[in-house]
C-alpha cells in the first residue's frame, strides 16, 4: 500500500497559465518560518483520529479537541462506539456542529470495524471509505497522519486559499485542485504541504485581507485575486 493514487509527477518549476511557480522554495521558505506546522486534531490512535476527523467537517480544530478530550477518556475501542447510542456522544460532541448526524456516523463506522477489520482501522483509501462519515480527504488523513501512508495532498480551506494566491491551482473542485497540487509538489512534501499552508494561512495569508508587508514568501508570490492588503 502507499501507491500514488491521484498520480506523481514532481517538478520543482513550472509554468501555468504564465505565473511561474517555485512550490519547492515557497515550501522550504514556509517550512523554516512555521517549523513546529503539524498535524491540528489531536490523536493517540488511528481510531481517535477517524473520530475526530468524522467531527471535523465544518468545524474549528480547537472546538474539536475540545470535544474529544474527555470523549477519548471514556470511549478507546471500536466496540466502545458500537455499543454507545446516539446520545451517549451527544454528551461530550455536543458544540460540534450536526453533532447528532456525526455521531450516527461514528457509531456506523464502529459496528463496520467491529464487524468487518477486528475493530482496526483499516490501511487503504478503498476500505476507508466503505465507513459511515469517511469520504476521500478524510481517509487521507487517516494514513497519512496515523500509518505514515501518503497518498495525496489534504485540501482544506485554508490550502484552497493559499495555493490560489500562489497560482499554484484554481480548480474549484477539492479533489481536482488535489490532482494539480499532488502533480506540482513533490511527494516528499505532500504531508507536511497541508501543515505548512494551514500555518500560513492562519498566520499571514488570512482571508479575506492577506499580510502581504510581512509575509516570508512574499517575492515568490504572484498574489492572484489579491486586490487588498495589508
Ligand atoms: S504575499 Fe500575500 S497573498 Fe502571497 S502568500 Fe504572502 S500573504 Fe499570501
Amino acid at each position: 500500500m502507499g501507491a500514488n493514487v491521484r498520480g506523481t509527477h514532481a517538478c520543482e518549476r513550472v509554468v501555468v497559465n504564465r505565473v511561474p511557480l517555485q512550490p519547492m522554495k515557497v515550501l522550504t521558505l514556509l517550512k523554516s518560518s512555521y517549523p513546529n506546522a503539524h498535524y491540528y486534531l489531536d490523536f493517540k490512535t488511528p481510531l481517535d483520529l477517524l473520530v475526530a476527523a468524522i467531527l471535523s467537517a465544518q468545524v474549528r480544530d480547537e472546538v474539536v479537541n475540545d470535544a474529544t478530550k474527555e470523549l477519548f477518556r471514556h470511549y478507546k475501542k471500536a466496540k466502545d462506539y458500537a455499543n454507545a447510542s446516539v446520545n451517549d456522544l451527544v454528551k461530550y460532541i455536543g458544540k460540534v456542529s450536526f453533532a447528532a448526524n456525526k455521531a450516527t456516523h461514528i457509531i456506523a463506522a464502529s459496528k463496520m470495524l467491529v464487524d468487518k477489520h477486528d475493530g482496526n482501522v483499516p490501511k487503504t483509501i478503498e476500505e476507508l471509505i466503505e465507513l459511515p462519515g469517511v469520504g476521500r480527504k478524510t481517509a487521507i488523513v487517516i494514513l497519512s497522519n496515523a500509518y505514515n501512508i501518503v497518498d495525496g495532498i489534504v485540501v482544506d480551506t485554508h490550502v484552497i486559499r493559499v495555493s490560489d494566491r500562489l497560482g499554484w491551482s484554481h480548480q474549484k473542485n477539492a479533489d481536482r485542485r488535489a490532482q494539480e497540487l499532488d502533480k506540482l509538489i513533490p511527494k516528499e512534501w505532500w504531508k507536511e504541504t497541508q501543515w505548512l499552508l494551514k500555518a500560513h494561512g492562519r498566520a499571514i495569508c488570512k482571508a479575506p485581507i492577506p499580510s502581504c508587508s510581512r509575509c516570508p514568501i512574499g517575492k515568490l508570490c504572484p498574489k492572484v485575486g489579491v486586490t487588498k492588503h495589508e
